[in-house]
């Protein structure tokens, strides 16, 4: 299915208006179903963020004064054109990210849900009074926006994770300028046709494209207040260093590796169901995949010939077409998938044993897609090399504990601290897992524990660098500045009616 017309170039979006720079580097947006070229993306520089940081701080005086109400209708009528194009849009990720047309609407349904706690931005902002702190003095706190703030983005949630960033900062007051995944760009262009369509002022969102030079300018630029940033742990780490030196508020959100604690008293077929999908999942290219289980005493055996029978059963293919969905879909490039199986062959020779294994999978009606099949991995040890950085990819690491307790050493000897999970159907473990685990995403017979729009991203240790995490109150918080006033009168003024 290569096409031989030229791929059209996604434009930057910058003081509402689309443009199209002539640039001397520009990237290839890929379907992963096809191994095709989709767009072709500007790597932009200093120029161009120089550009979009202009026209979002001219956009901010007049954003910040309208009344938060006016800025909630704007977030309503983004929400109705965000569920009339709802289907379109999640073949659009589909297409340019590989996953599944149905993680696909989880992908913009999770997004949705942040503009929609972004309507209720009027009761959010509000702030805390006291009266009468001393005899005739009154102090009340309130909330400020910030100015231009700028977001920067992985490539696993072309939705979701931008909606995690600027449906509140907006709300919140705040002008944006957005640099999305350089690898899935297509999708914020179309959401940001469907703001501009909601009425969103020129200035308010702007959109570049990019890499590293398009981070820094961000990061360097005197007029940025705060950045927002979701990826990788050593760029997550980097952002938060630069972004904290230039003086700018960052909120950093890196890699992770969770681990699932399998209890020997588990319910069998719902716990491998829940297994599979927190590991399969978007093709395991979640940061909030269950990459690596430990079985403690008899659960491996309990739990693994079904989890086995399971994974083999998935069907791997294709997710550009509406009718026929696979169960698995891509992963987001060539290179990533050489990377994957590489760190499975390297498990394979650090002495683990393969239980289903998707190296080489063979998808007839795709054959140049980026596909790797689900793989399963047993009696991995804590000295193996998959277990020395993030697989990001269709792998479950299943190791080996006696006891809950070693396990839980075992998910908190590692650097990362996003999420952890438990299946068990003894309250007294789980409630042991809750306090020890060093992770910041808990679930209990809950494989992927994300938690919504009204609640913070809470990812720990290597998986977060700053002070207040994205989504819920901490969100506002971050996006806000609070100004507490202390107030007295000193009389009813001279001559006046009222005056006692
Ligand atoms: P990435 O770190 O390669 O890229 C993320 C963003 O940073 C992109 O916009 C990219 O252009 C930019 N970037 C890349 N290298 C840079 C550099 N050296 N300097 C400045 N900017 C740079 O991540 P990715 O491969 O796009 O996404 C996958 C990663 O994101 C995984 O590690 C995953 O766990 C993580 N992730 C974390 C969360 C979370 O909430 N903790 C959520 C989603 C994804």
């Amino acid at each position: 299915m290569m096409s031989s017309s030229i791929p059209p170039v996604c434009p930057l979006y910058i003081g509402g208006k689309w443009l199209t720079p002539d640039l001397a580097t520009m990237g290839a947006v890929h379907n992963p179903s096809r191994g095709s070229v989709l767009a072709t993306v500007p790597m932009c520089g200093a120029a161009e963020v120089d550009a979009a940081v202009a026209a979002a701080k001219a956009a901010f005086p007049d954003w910040r004064d309208t009344p938060p109400n006016e800025r909630a209708q704007v977030m309503f009528r983004a929400k109705i054109l965000l569920e009339d194009a709802f289907e379109e849009l999640c073949l659009g990720i589909a297409t340019e990210h590989g996953k599944t047309l149905s993680e696909a609407r989880g992908d913009l349904r999770r997004g949705i849900e942040v503009v929609e706690y972004a309507c209720g931005i009027p009761t959010l902002l509000m702030g805390e009074s006291l009266e009468n702190i001393a005899r005739g003095i009154d102090c009340h706190t309130d909330r400020h926006p910030l100015g231009v703030v700028a977001g920067i983005c992985p490539f696993n949630f072309p939705a979701l994770v931008p909606m995690w960033m600027w449906p509140l900062a907006i709300a919140c007051g705040n002008t944006f300028v957005l640099k999305p995944s350089e690898k899935v760009p297509l999708t914020m262009q179309r959401i940001t046709a469907i703001l501009e369509k909601a009425g969103m002022p020129a200035g308010v969102i702007n959109i570049v494209h990019g890499g590293r030079e398009a981070v820094d300018a961000l990061l360097e630029h005197p007029d940025v207040k705060a950045i927002s940033f979701v990826g990788s742990t050593p760029v997550a780490r980097e952002i938060h260093r630069k972004g904290t030196l230039h003086g700018k508020r960052v909120q950093a959100a890196g890699g992770a590796k969770n681990f699932i604690i399998l209890m020997p008293d588990a319910d069998v077929e719902r716990t491998v169901e829940a297994v599979k999908d927190g590991a399969f999942g978007c093709a395991g290219e979640r940061c909030m995949a269950g990459s690596t289980a430990v079985a403690v005493g008899e659960a491996g055996e309990r739990l693994l010939p079904a989890l086995a029978d399971l994974v083999s059963s998935m069907r791997v293919g294709p997710t550009d077409v509406r009718e026929t969905q696979p169960d698995m879909g891509a992963v987001i490039s060539a290179e990533h998938r050489a990377r994957v199986a590489g760190l499975i062959d390297a498990g394979e020779k650090g002495g683990a044993k393969v239980l289903t294994d998707g190296r080489g999978v063979l998808v007839d009606d795709a054959p140049e897609g980026y596909f790797l099949g689900p793989t399963l991995i047993d009696r991995v040890d804590e000295g193996n090399p998959l277990m020395r950085t993030e697989v990001f990819g269709p792998v479950l690491a299943v190791m080996r504990a006696k006891t809950l307790g070693e396990a839980v050493a075992m998910a908190n000897r590692q650097a990362y601290g996003n999420g952890a999970a438990i299946f068990t159907n003894s309250g007294k473990a789980a409630r042991e897992f809750r306090r020890t685990v060093s992770a910041g995403m808990v679930g209990i017979n809950v494989g992927v524990p994300a938690p919504l729009a009204y609640f913070p991203f809470t990812g720990w240790n290597d998986s977060f660098f700053g002070d207040l995490h994205i989504q819920g109150k901490e969100g506002v918080e971050f996006y806000t500045q609070r100004k507490t006033t202390t107030t007295r009168w000193f009389s009813f003024g001279d001559g006046e009616i009222w005056a006692k």
